[in-house]
């Protein structure tokens, strides 16, 4: 769990951004201030939705994304599953993740296992893996060590 917050505040370091942990106003959780270019989290979220919400704000940055606080439009939305995606390929290792499925595929297993919120287990299996004929493939990482889990094949 500690490691993963510390690759993402290296990843926002890369990136050039400051991640500031505080109390946030009304139902806003996290956001992103490119001008600023610091990413705010509500401090009072559990160690696990802070790096889910750090994960994705930290998508919304590498993809270059406007400031989107209620998308209503299908871009804004699709910019909103863009930033899942990424974050769900941040938060989980694939190979743990194959480790874990073998042993129990359920979701909440999964997520609890993983130390991730529920959502980037729906979003990784339905956007980061294809299944063939019995065989999972994982499609790349995004950012920082994205080729990390890469297996040399003879
Ligand atoms: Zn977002």
């Amino acid at each position: 769990m500690q490691r993963t917050m510390q690759r993402l505040l290296d990843m926002a370091n890369a990136l050039g951004y400051a991640v500031y942990f505080c109390g946030l106003r009304g139902d806003l959780l996290a956001c992103t201030v490119p001008a600023l270019m610091r990413i705010f989290i509500d401090s009072r979220l559990t160690d696990s939705e802070q790096q889910g919400h750090l994960a994705h704000e930290l998508g919304h940055v590498y993809h270059d994304h406007p400031c989107i606080r209620h998308p209503q439009t299908a871009n804004e939305h699709a910019i909103e599953r863009q930033a899942d995606r990424f974050a769900a390929r941040v938060l989980i290792d694939p190979i743990r993740y194959a480790e874990l499925e073998s042993v129990n595929p359920d979701q909440h297993y999964l997520a609890d296992e993983l130390g991730v919120p529920i959502e980037y287990v729906h979003v990784y299996e339905a956007h980061c893996l294809t299944r063939v004929r019995g065989v999972t493939y994982t499609h790349a990482r995004e950012g920082v060590g994205q080729w990390a889990h890469r297996v040399e094949v003879a």
